[in-house]
């Protein structure tokens, strides 16, 4: 990744260049995807792109590419884990809950989802 994708004190992108730890589940030339570090499902893991956006509709915007992909990353998660079923969070702004301002895919899988 080039020095004009990150952000500074983003703490994916420095998840995504090595610098911070992270339990590894796939990454290509695009995306990474990594355990989070608070599970709130069995398997609970977190696809970021590597460049930096803040939300998700910054990225459907830039680059909707990356955006299905990162949808068809959370199906091989779940094909691998759960027989294809799983939920898939995109939080969007303070209020609705998003701490990290780079966006990440939650992928919820690997159990029957509480409704
Ligand atoms: P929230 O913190 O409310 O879930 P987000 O939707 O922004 O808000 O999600 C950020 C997620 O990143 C959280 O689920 C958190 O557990 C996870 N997380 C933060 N830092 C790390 C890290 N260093 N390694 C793995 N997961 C992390």
């Amino acid at each position: 990744m080039s020095d004009d994708d990150r952000q500074e004190d983003c703490i994916f992108c420095k998840i995504v260049a090595g610098e911070v730890p992270s339990e590894k589940v796939y990454e290509d030339e695009t995306v990474y995807a990594f355990k989070d570090a608070n599970p709130k499902a069995a398997v609970h893991v977190l696809i970021v792109p590597r460049h930096h956006y803040a939300s998700v509709a910054e990225l459907a915007k830039a680059d909707p590419n990356t955006l299905a992909h990162i949808v068809q990353v959370a199906q091989q998660i779940a094909d691998q884990d759960f027989h294809g079923a799983y939920r898939l969070i995109f939080n969007t702004g303070e209020d609705a809950g998003q701490s990290v301002f780079h966006v990440h895919a939650h992928v919820l899988t690997g159990q029957v989802m509480p409704e």
